[in-house]
């Protein structure tokens, strides 16, 4: 086996219990053989698959008892992370196998987007801790494995428990300590003021309300703490990143669905944010950002066109024009040092 590239990091899985609280009604939970349990409301939230499962409201795309089924049907005991992403796949049969490879492809990367967000955040907001990172809308873990290079304590949050499952077996076969907890990012089952930095890649689309999302992550971050969030664009130039379609972004939302049905055979229920939503949404807590992207961060096929845009951004037009079609947006803000 190679030798593991990430710091092993000295997390200890009790040590989650000294983060949670309930995320109805903020009151502690405590652990029983099969669930954890609120003491001030008694509302009962159940572990699954070793999981604890904080949500409110199921992921729109499955139903909770469709999901465990479904998780059932993977067998996870012995498989690696790979053969249950491939076994995943192969019993859902509404995503087509084209959007597979994609999407296959994109958890590849995502240990390397992930870093690259984490030196982002770390370059922009240098002073704000660097003990504990909550990963929010974690997927399979990739920020969250990259996050043990630098953090002691780290905790991905995803609201579907099917890629928490799969996500758990790549930490595994990482070797490194992270935990994952299943749970709505407009309602995080977490003690206020308890991260250093909070991240989220592609996650404010995919919420049902993305003003409650960026409340809760301000309001699990310490004082000082740093929040980065990085989202796709509703009018980008490129086609839609789900679905793979040129001007997706222009349709009516209520027939994005149908179309994306008809063309793709795929459900779709993202809300991508356009520029000025973004701004409506989040200057009042931080900053908008034009993508920017590191030496190589884009793959070295792609590094001409890094290049050229690091010269175009700094062009006041372009930034005005270009910028409201660009493929992603980077939000990022950090809580005030005491409110
Ligand atoms: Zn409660």
């Amino acid at each position: 086996m190679a030798a593991d590239p990430y710091r092993t990091n000295s997390m200890d899985p009790s040590l989650l219990q000294k983060f949670l609280a309930c995320p109805v009604c903020a009151g502690s939970v405590e652990q029983n053989a099969s669930s954890y349990r609120c003491a001030n409301c008694a509302r009962d939230y159940p572990i699954r698959f070793g999981i604890p499962d904080f949500r409110l409201a199921p992921d729109p795309y499955i139903s909770i008892a469709d999901e465990v089924s479904k998780i059932e049907r993977l067998n996870i005991e012995g498989k690696s992370f790979v053969d249950l992403v491939r076994a995943y796949y192969s019993i859902t049969p509404e995503n087509p196998p084209a959007l597979h490879t994609r999407y296959m492809a994109s958890m590849d990367a995502a240990i390397g987007r992930g870093a690259g967000i984490l030196s982002k955040m770390r370059s922009r907001f240098p002073l704000s801790g660097q003990e504990t990172l909550l990963d929010v809308g974690c997927g399979t873990g990739g920020m969250t494995i990259a996050g043990t290079r630098t953090f002691e304590t780290v905790i991905g949050a995803d609201v579907a428990l099917r890629w928490l499952v799969m996500g758990k077996q790549r930490i595994r076969e990482s070797g490194v300590n992270a935990i994952l907890v299943c749970a709505n990012a407009e309602h995080l089952p977490f003690r206020s003021e308890m991260f250093d930095c909070a991240a989220a890649d592609a996650v404010v689309e995919h919420v049902a309300d993305s003003r409650l999302m960026r409340d809760e992550v301000i309001r699990i971050l310490k004082p000082g703490g740093a929040w980065f969030f990085v989202t796709n664009n509703r009018y980008s130039i490129l086609p839609e990143p789900h679905v793979r379609i040129w001007g997706f972004g222009l349709l009516p939302r209520n027939v994005m669905e149908r179309v994306a049905w008809k063309f793709r055979k795929t459900p779709y229920k993202a809300r991508l944010h356009s520029r000025k939503q973004l701004h409506a949404l989040f200057d009042s807590v931080g900053e908008v950002m034009l993508p920017y992207y590191e030496t190589g961060e884009l793959g070295p096929q792609n590094e001409s066109i890094r290049l050229a845009w690091e010269k175009l951004r700094g062009v006041a037009l372009i930034r005005r024009l270009a910028g409201a079609v660009v493929p992603q947006y980077f939000v990022a803000g950090m809580r005030s040092a005491r409110s």
